[in-house]
């Protein structure tokens, strides 16, 4: 199999190191990124390559940085990208489409993340899989651990939604949950990969790995659409690391000739009120991003302190794209708007990229005339607590004809008859 990456490249001062597990610059200690030749994917790479492979992100693996012939894999990737019509109608907007990556493996879009980063992982030798997480790393963690017979070690705030903490245990791994915050957590997973060298923080010390991972959402996009990008995309952003990579991958489909030119994509970023350090620097037109103590419903978002946040707002500044924050209860709207309109149940992650779509959309910054993706990235069943009040059957009825005829009569507006 061949290998195009030629080492990890500081994102600050440009110095090189070799692909190993490094996070950090040693000498500015500036976070670090694969670099690739991209000349020589560029003499390699088809369409007709990438067609002929596996429907799941290992398609995309010239663009990987794993060179290991069989990768951990469940299927990540490959989801369906859904026309939303109806949704384009109650928004107001014209060509508009639905990412749904509540089809992944464990439901949500970790799992490119995380193939990406076991693979590699395992490759350099680590045995054990651990990480901070806000709910859906874990579940991933875990489930990819075991799949590659690694052992997990995954930390996790001590509130997480039921469903996270039944997901993740299931798997078999170490499940810790702290008495914090997630950037309580991660302070302390920061602090045991120096404590555990021996130990892949799937985060921290393979982060720049990982990250990787979320490239193929814009790989997707563009070969769904028929080999072209999109003229706008909306991304909900937690650490900032997937909003930043969607845009790296729609750059690279443009270097290496799998899109006819360099596609100029336009990226959006979502978040929830509780938890918006970088819709706020965003709107104050800040680079300084400061820190908040999250207090949302959008658990999987509920990053206060992001450790990409900067790079997101760069991101979104430089493509022209725009940000915004919405609240628990616009959130809890649009999950139950995209359910409706098009059939698709979101977490309420899914739920802040939708009512952030609708509010971007009413200010005229996501426009009728573009061609819009937005990414629905977790499953709904992950999140029920948040639409406990809001959900429930129409009526509930004796066994008898007189009665289900008593409830129709009474919601005259609902009977199909
Ligand atoms: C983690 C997560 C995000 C945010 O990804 P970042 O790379 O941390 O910005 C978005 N949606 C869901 C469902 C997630 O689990
Ligand atoms: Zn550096």
């Amino acid at each position: 199999m061949l290998d195009f990456v030629t080492g990890l490249r500081c994102r600050e001062c440009a110095h090189e190191f070799p692909a190993e597990a490094l996070h950090v610059c040693d000498y500015c200690f500036g976070p670090l990124e694969v670099a690739y030749d991209y000349e020589r994917i560029a003499a390699t790479v088809t369409r007709a390559r990438i067609e002929s492979g596996p429907r799941t992100i290992w398609r995309y693996r010239d663009l990987l940085p794993v060179s290991d012939e069989s990768p951990v894999d469940l299927g990540a990737g490959f989801t369906p990208l859904v026309r939303a019509d109806r949704l384009a109608a109650e928004l107001g907007l014209g060509e508009l489409w639905i990412k749904d990556d509540t089809a992944n493996p464990t439901g949500s879009f970790k799992d490119r993340v995380v193939s990406v980063a076991l693979t590699k992982a395992r490759q350099l030798g680590f045995k054990v899989a651990a990480c901070a997480s806000t709910g859906n790393l874990a579940n991933s963690v875990a489930a990819h651990a075991a799949r590659a017979g690694m052992e997990s070690v995954v930390l996790i705030p001590h509130d997480l939604e039921k469903a996270k903490v039944t997901m993740t245990t299931i798997y078999g791994g170490t499940v810790i949950a702290v008495e914090g915050t997630y950037d309580d957590v991660n302070r302390l997973c920061a602090e045991l990969t120096s404590e555990r060298p021996s130990w892949a923080f799937v985060n921290v010390n393979v982060r720049t790995y990982y990250a990787e991972g979320s490239k193929t959402l814009a790989f997707e996009i563009a070969e769904q659409l028929g080999w072209r990008a999109p003229d706008h995309v909306v991304v909900p952003i937690g650490s900032g690391s997937q909003l930043t990579k969607v845009a790296k991958g729609f750059a690279e489909l443009g270097k290496v000739g799998l899109l006819d030119e360099v596609p100029h994509v336009r990226v959006s970023g979502a978040q929830a009120d509780g938890c918006s350090p970088v819709a706020t620097a965003f709107a104050q037109g800040t680079d300084a991003i400061r820190p908040v103590k999250p207090k949302t419903i959008a658990k999987s978002l509920a990053i206060g302190n992001p450790a990409d946040g900067w790079y997101a707002l760069q991101t979104m500044r430089s493509t022209g794209g725009s940000c915004a924050s919405v609240t628990d209860d616009e959130v809890v709207e649009a999950i139950g708007l995209l359910a409706r309109t098009e059939g698709i149940f979101a977490e309420t992650a899914g739920g802040v990229t939708i009512a952030t779509l609708a509010k971007l959309a009413a200010s005229g910054a996501v426009r009728p005339d573009e061609c819009v993706v937005a990414l629905v990235t977790g499953h709904g069943l992950k999140t029920v607590e948040a639409l406990a009040d809001y959900t429930g059957p129409t009526a509930t009825i004796a066994p008898t004809l007189a009665a289900f005829d008593a409830v129709l009569e009474r919601d005259g507006a609902r009977s199909p008859g």
